[in-house]
Formats: structure tokens, C-alpha cells, sequence
């Protein structure tokens, strides 16, 4: 008898041990050059997935797919038999990254299957807090899973569905989900976008002649000419086909919660969401910043590039020269972005170099965006001092982040949180820094354009912060 997921005991929805991604998605209909746009929109989103990436396109009679590890050019370089071979009038594509070290092909993105009723192919960024319990239960009642991602629930919870047409059955399968998803799926000559009922992550749609396109950020629609349209609501489903763009709603609508930490640090500056510049809201956050914990100093200097914007809006409502006193070198990814310690640690001194005659015997405040684990500020620091600096200000432009991210943004657990564990007095010391500040979660709001956060309805997503979840029920009926 088949179990139903009501009766299976109830799980911490956040579960260390599950997959955890920050990706990006594309998706277009409508272009003999689908593919190719595709590839372009792809390398435009590399800063949200560095490890792998994929392509599933339509061509009318067959679907194509093909899965890389590496960056979007090294896969999908211009006049490659791998892109010719693509070819199609549809196409989605994701750029992955894992932070289980599951970084293994099988588990690369978009997927694609072949159901009762067709093909079904699907690209999810965000991350589903009851994937766990509804994949021990699937598998108790007989699926075999290909991939170690919560998005394959999603395909087995479509294969299931007693619904007839493919819309349906992937509304029904959404309904059993709980977490965070911007997803872009192509069934036959269909291509659809989805975002969670709180919008936790992003999805925009636009418009290129008479094609649509679905992203993760603006930026990739920029990189092929496009024009934003509209954000994807939360809860709302868009099926875009040869008959033009129809909307449905998945479930009700619920307070939208947008992940400020896509503000902060992770959507690209010259990309804008909900309605607002990446960019300007970076700057706003540092002039904030500089209102609360402005020192005595010779320079401001930003830790390039995430802090850059930060730092200029710092340095502007200061009135202390900005400078860079730190040099980056863009032939390395992001810090971050690498699944062990010693990639991580390295990764730190491959990137920044001090411009030592800048910052010289100079008083100095370091703006960057956020401290996690502290390895950037503890380098960071050290590098100031060697290279000759009087005293290091830290300032940095999120409030402490001393809660894991359990909706797509890759935090650590919380005993590896710098700020979970330390007295900021503590942090201060560890890093090395003569000062160091935070901005604090109302400034933070008030950068936003509100009074300060409302702590009965916040309008973000802000749990790294506060740990406060959004979305904690795992909310489901049953597997159909
Ligand atoms: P850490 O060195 O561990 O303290 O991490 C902080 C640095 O990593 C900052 O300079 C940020 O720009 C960057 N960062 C913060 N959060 C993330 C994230 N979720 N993914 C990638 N990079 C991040």
C-alpha cells in the first residue's frame, strides 16, 4: 500500500545533509537560435554556478541535451559541434553549483525524461526543504532516483500525477513541494517558468522579437539584446507556446519574501530585481553602513568585487576618498565557489593582491559584503598590514550572518558560521582588525526604503540574519 507522506514522521525541514544549490536558469521559446542564445544568457549567469552546466533544446521533432563540468565557454564555446548539435526554437539551460561535493554529471542540470505523455525536461535554482522525506517515500513506493538533487523529486512527483495534461501534472507536483524554486521546464513545445509562493528566488521574463525568455537575473537578457517585461510573481506559472504566454497560479499567493542575500551579494550589479538595481541597492546599503559605524580614516577601500558598490556608497555619504587598495585578479572564481577548505583558502590568495602604495601608511576601512566563515577578512586584513597599512577598519555591509541559508544560497552550517560562534569583540580580534562593524538588520531595511524591518511581515527573505524562516511547514497532500 502506498504510503502517504502525512504518515511518514515529520522531518527537520532543515536537514544539514541535503543538497543545497545556488544556480542559475535560462529558458527561451520562439528563436531558430535558441540554442545559441542560450549559451550567451548561460555565461551571463556564471557568477551564480561556476561548476557545471547544461543545455536541453527542442527542435520541433527531437530534444537535445548536453551536461559539462566547468564554466559556460569551456562547454559551449561559439561554433562548436557541441552547440551545433543543440540546435532548436527551445531551449532551457543551468549553470550549477554543488556544495555537497556531489559535483558528479549525473547530478549536472537541466534534466531530462522521457514520461507517458512525452518529453519533460527541468532546470530548478533554489532548494526544496522537504525533498528528503519525499524521496524516502517515493523510493519506499518503488521510484528510482538518477541524481542525488531534490529537483528529481519534482520529475517523479510529475510522472505520478493522475493529471492529464503536463501543466497540470507539474502544478500538482509543485503543490507537494515546500522551499524555494524559480524552475524553467520544456514539455514538448511548451516552455514554462515557475517561482515558489514566497519568491524566495528569482525568475524575470522578457521579450526578444517575438520570443520569450525566462532568467534568473536581467543580466542575461542585456547579453542578447532582450527586454525585461516583468518579474514571475510568486506562485505564478507562465506556459509560453507557439499560441503566445498564458499565467496561472500554482497555489495562493503568500507574502512575497525575496532573498535579500540576492541584494547583498549574489545577483550581479548591473542586473535588477523586483523592481530594483542590484547595484544602487548595494550602494545604498554601504551609505547606510557609513551612517551607522563611520570611523576616522584616510581611505575607504573596497575587498573587489564584491564590497565595490558598498564601498563607493560608503565613501560618497563619508566623504572619505575611495581607493583600490586591493587589486583582484578575475582569472579565478569566486572564493567561495569551491567545495573544500584548502580550494577555499588558496582561492583567497590566487584572487586579491594589496596595492601597497595606495594604502601605505594609511588609516584604511575595508568595506566587503559579508563575512561567512571569515577567511576572506582574515587574509584580507593580513594583506593590508603587510603591505604597510597604519590601521584596518572592517566594515562590512550585511548584519552578522550567523544562520545557514536552507533555500539555495550556500551557507555552511552554522557551527562553521564565523558569527555564530564569536562575540563581533571576538570577530574582531580573530580577523586581526583594529574595528570592525556591521550594519545592523534595521539599516539594512532602511537601504531597502523601509522605516526599519517589520518583525510581523519582514519583506524579505532575511533568515541568514535573523533565523528566521519563511517557509518551515513542509506543506504537501500526499504522492498521487
Ligand atoms: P568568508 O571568506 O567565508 O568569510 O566568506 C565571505 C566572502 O565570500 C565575502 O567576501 C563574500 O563576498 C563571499 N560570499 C559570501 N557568501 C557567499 C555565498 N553564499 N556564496 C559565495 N560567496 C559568498
Amino acid at each position: 500500500m502506498m504510503k502517504r507522506l502525512a504518515d511518514l514522521p515529520e522531518s527537520d525541514g532543515h536537514n544539514q545533509d541535503s543538497l543545497q544549490e545556488e544556480c542559475a536558469v535560462f529558458g527561451i521559446y520562439g528563436n531558430s537560435e535558441a540554442h545559441l542564445l542560450t549559451a550567451l544568457g548561460l555565461h551571463a549567469l556564471q557568477h551564480r554556478g561556476q561548476e557545471a552546466t547544461g543545455m536541453v533544446s527542442f527542435d520541433g521533432e527531437k530534444f537535445n541535451y548536453f551536461k559539462g563540468i566547468g564554466h559556460v565557454g569551456e562547454n559551449f564555446s561559439a561554433g562548436s559541434k557541441t552547440l551545433n548539435d543543440l540546435k532548436g526554437h527551445v531551449a532551457i539551460g543551468h549553470n550549477r553549483y554543488s556544495t555537497t561535493g556531489l559535483n558528479e554529471v549525473r547530478n549536472i542540470q537541466p534534466f531530462l525524461t522521457e514520461m507517458g505523455f512525452g518529453n519533460f525536461a527541468i532546470a530548478h535554482n533554489g532548494n526544496l526543504i522537504n525533498a528528503e522525506r519525499l524521496r524516502t517515500s517515493l523510493v519506499e513506493t518503488g521510484s528510482l532516483f538518477q541524481s542525488t538533487t531534490d529537483t528529481e523529486v519534482i520529475i517523479h512527483l510529475v510522472a505520478r500525477s493522475h493529471q492529464n495534461d503536463p501543466v497540470g501534472r507539474l502544478t500538482e507536483a509543485l503543490q507537494q513541494v515546500s522551499g524555494a524554486y524559480a524552475l524553467v521546464s520544456v514539455v514538448d513545445d511548451q516552455l514554462i517558468g515557475v517561482r515558489d509562493p514566497n519568491g524566495i528566488r528569482p525568475l524575470i521574463l522578457g521579450k526578444l522579437g517575438d520570443a520569450y525568455i525566462l532568467a534568473s537575473e536581467t543580466c542575461a537578457l542585456d547579453i542578447i539584446g532582450a527586454k525585461f517585461i516583468r518579474d514571475i510573481e510568486p506562485a505564478e506559472m507562465v506556459v509560453i507556446s507557439k499560441d503566445g504566454i498564458k499565467s496561472h497560479k500554482i497555489s495562493t499567493k503568500k507574502p512575497s519574501r525575496f532573498c535579500i542575500f540576492e541584494y547583498i551579494y549574489f545577483a550581479r550589479p548591473d542586473s535588477s530585481l523586483e523592481g530594483r538595481s542590484v547595484y544602487q541597492a548595494r550602494k545604498d546599503i554601504g551609505g547606510e553602513l557609513a551612517k551607522e559605524a563611520n570611523i576616522a580614516a584616510d581611505l575607504v577601500v573596497p575587498v573587489p568585487d564584491s564590497g565595490v558598490p558598498a564601498a563607493l556608497g560608503y565613501a560618497q555619504q563619508s566623504g572619505i576618498p575611495f581607493e583600490l587598495g586591493i587589486i583582484r585578479n578575475h582569472y579565478v572564481g569566486r572564493t567561495f565557489i569551491q567545495p573544500t577548505e584548502a580550494g577555499r583558502t588558496s582561492g583567497v590568495m590566487m584572487k586579491h593582491n594589496a596595492n601597497s602604495e595606495i594604502v601605505a601608511g594609511k588609516d584604511i576601512i575595508l568595506v566587503d559584503d559579508s563575512i561567512v566563515r571569515g577567511t576572506t577578512s582574515r587574509k584580507i586584513v593580513t594583506m593590508m598590514r603587510e603591505a604597510g597599512a597604519k590601521s584596518v577598519h572592517m566594515r562590512i555591509a550585511s548584519p552578522p550572518t550567523t544562520n545557514p541559508c536552507f533555500y539555495g544560497v550556500d551557507t555552511p552550517e552554522k557551527d562553521k558560521l564565523m558569527a555564530a560562534k564569536l562575540t563581533i569583540k571576538e570577530m574582531c580580534a580573530e580577523i586581526g582588525a583594529d574595528s570592525l562593524a556591521f550594519i545592523s538588520i534595521d539599516g539594512l531595511y532602511r537601504a531597502m526604503g523601509e522605516k526599519a524591518r517589520n518583525p510581523d511581515l519582514p519583506q524579505f527573505c532575511d533568515a541568514c540574519f535573523t533565523g528566521e524562516y519563511p517557509v518551515i511547514e513542509t506543506s504537501y497532500n500526499k504522492i498521487a
